[in-house]
């Protein structure tokens, strides 16, 4: 009796001291893996892929006759209005952690498209020929007359 008493608060000692030590062991990886954002937008993911699945089961059924024309457009716009605000959310989780990414994107399409422009503004036509003649020659270089 008494043997079968001390190993049971030996093993209850053990678990005690060990609880911690799993507790933190499990906190520490969760932390490590996903922030609370990255929970969040794992989340809406998830939500989306229902949707489209959603959607997606509801165009077989239709495609089958199980569902009517009128039910399937009723039921098409919820999903799809469904879909588009988590998709929006998506965006914005998304924008808020590249946001810096996405804003020198858009720089760099600025500049290209700015860069486009001064290319076609760099070349002039020959008034008297046609001859394409570049910004900053003086003269044409096919028939000499003066830009
Ligand atoms: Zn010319």
């Amino acid at each position: 009796m008494e043997t079968i008493l001390f190993s049971f608060i030996i093993g209850a000692c053990l678990f005690y001291i060990a609880q911690p030590y799993f507790k933190s062991q499990e906190g520490r990886s969760f932390g490590k893996k996903m922030s609370r954002g990255q929970i969040l937008l794992a989340d809406l993911e998830t939500q989306r892929d229902t949707i489209l699945a959603s959607i997606k089961d509801l165009e077989l059924d239709r495609e089958m006759g199980k569902v009517s024309d009128d039910d399937y457009s009723q039921m098409n716009a919820l999903f799809r209005h469904d879909a588009v605000g988590v998709l929006q959310q998506i965006d914005a989780m998304n924008g808020s952690s590249s946001g810096k990414a996405a804003k020198r994107k858009a720089v760099e399409t600025e500049l290209k498209s700015l860069q486009d422009s001064k290319k076609s503004q760099a070349k002039l036509t020959c008034h008297q020929c046609g001859n394409t003649v570049a910004i900053d020659d003086l003269f044409c270089n096919h028939c000499g007359t003066e830009v």
